[in-house]
């Protein structure tokens, strides 16, 4: 498998891959954090092995997991 860069700095190792942009996008932690921070976070996404997890701790943490709310 190979690994996936972050392509907005294109050095990361991947930690998340935006399924909402065509073709999906990869970012690194650092990068999706930085959405994170400016308020406008990926939240529909597929995990990578750089950070996926963590990032999923960050976005609960901050309370923005409606998009994740099934009934
Ligand atoms: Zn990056």
């Amino acid at each position: 498998m190979n690994e996936q860069l972050c392509e907005a700095c294109g050095t990361g190792p991947g930690a998340i891959e935006d399924l909402d942009a065509e073709p999906p996008q990869t970012w690194c932690f650092g990068c999706a954090e930085v959405l994170l921070t400016i308020g406008d976070p990926v939240t529909r996404y597929r995990e990578l092995a750089g950070g996926g997890a963590e990032y999923t701790r960050q976005l609960r943490e901050r309370g923005t997991t409606e998009t994740l709310r099934f009934r």
